[in-house]
């Protein structure tokens, strides 16, 4: 059945209703749980509004990355990546508003600033 509701993937069973909203670099923002694909946000069945407000915090990963200087952090790197998270975890919630009860959608926090705080 192809209905215009289903994401595929690479699942086995080719459709996921399971999605994870992470950050990554050169990814898109939203990933099937199930298997880690890195889904095409344009295939999800949500707003546009939301479509590019998840773009466009994506584009903000890695601002605590000093990419000059060995991966380090910034200074005040680690408050930028809670920021970060902590529009990820709204952006997650309205995904799932838009998504509804059929799906399941978890938040997962960059973490790249305080493990690299704690070295
Ligand atoms: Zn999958």
């Amino acid at each position: 059945m192809d209905s215009k509701n289903t994401l595929r993937c690479l699942c086995k069973q080719r459709e996921t209703k399971e999605l994870k909203v992470e950050g990554d670099l050169g990814a898109d923002p939203i990933w099937c749980n199930r298997c880690n694909c890195n889904l095409e946000i344009e295939e999800v069945p949500i707003s546009l509004d939301l479509k590019s407000e998840l773009i466009h915090w994506m584009g903000k990963y890695g601002e605590w990355i000093d990419w000059d200087n060995d991966d380090e952090i910034v200074p005040n790197g680690i408050k930028f990546e809670d920021e970060h998270n902590k529009q990820g975890l709204e952006l997650t919630n309205k995904l799932q508003k838009e998504l509804g009860g059929d799906y399941v959608v978890i938040f997962s926090p960059s973490s790249f600033a305080r493990r690299n705080a704690c070295k």
